[in-house]
């Protein structure tokens, strides 16, 4: 019997307020093979989250122990609580041959990098400031003084750009996850990544003085 070949290992980091969640959802439905990692973490389940399909809620203390034991491939302290990838339930995974989808911040795609260069990483970026100010504002419950300091975050986090493999641009929704499933579907091709004309789109986003 011909041995199964395993799966591959995407990393999907974003600012918030780019459209991660809607396009990892879009992608998921997209992509049959391709199956989401849930992650741990210490921050209190939100109303409608459900344990073991949205996060695995837990406990500082079995956060702590589980870091301990060495179970996660990454983690990382992320707006004050922390989150973590279970490399027993990823690998599980990638040995039945199916691909996984890791939705983590900036820090925790470096920890994989490092750890596993067979991982594809990429990072998502809003069309422009404008846009990506005008979706942090979206949520019209939130004081000035909580956008002013969540778009802050998402410039510092949007200046991890270049170590990432990928970068696609959330202008058109249908048009990115396309982007998206051609790169789980092809794995890293030298080619594809980072050509230059994303390159100068992604600085002059970054470059708007306001
Ligand atoms: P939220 O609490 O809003 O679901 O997620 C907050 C941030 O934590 C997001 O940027 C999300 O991608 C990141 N995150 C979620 N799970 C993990 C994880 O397992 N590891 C790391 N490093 N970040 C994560």
């Amino acid at each position: 019997m011909a041995a199964i070949k395993p799966g591959r290992l995407i990393v999907l980091a974003a600012p918030s307020g780019a459209g991660k969640t809607t396009l990892a959802h879009k992608l998921l439905a997209l992509v049959p093979k391709l199956k989401f990692s849930i992650s741990y973490t210490t921050r209190p389940p939100r109303e409608t989250e459900v344990q073991g399909e949205d996060y695995f809620f837990v406990s500082e203390d079995e956060f702590g122990e589980m870091c301990a034991n060495d179970a996660f491939l990454e983690c990382a302290e992320v707006f004050d609580h922390w989150y973590g990838t279970s490399q027993e339930y990823i690998q599980s995974l990638l040995d039945q041959g199916r691909s996984v989808l890791l939705e983590i911040d900036w820090q925790g795609a470096a920890q994989v990098r490092s750890r596993r260069p067979d991982a594809v990483s990429v990072f998502i970026m809003p069309p422009s400031r404008d846009e990506l100010e005008r979706r942090l504002r979206g949520r019209r419950t939130d004081s000035e003084p909580v956008i002013q300091r969540r778009l802050r975050d998402a410039l510092s986090d949007m200046a991890h750009w270049h170590e990432f493999d990928y970068i696609v641009i959330n202008d058109d929704l249908d048009s990115a996850v396309a982007e998206l499933a051609a790169i789980v579907g092809a794995g890293r091709d030298e080619n594809r990544t980072k050509s230059p004309e994303t390159q100068a789109r992604v600085k002059a986003i970054l470059a708007v003085s306001r």
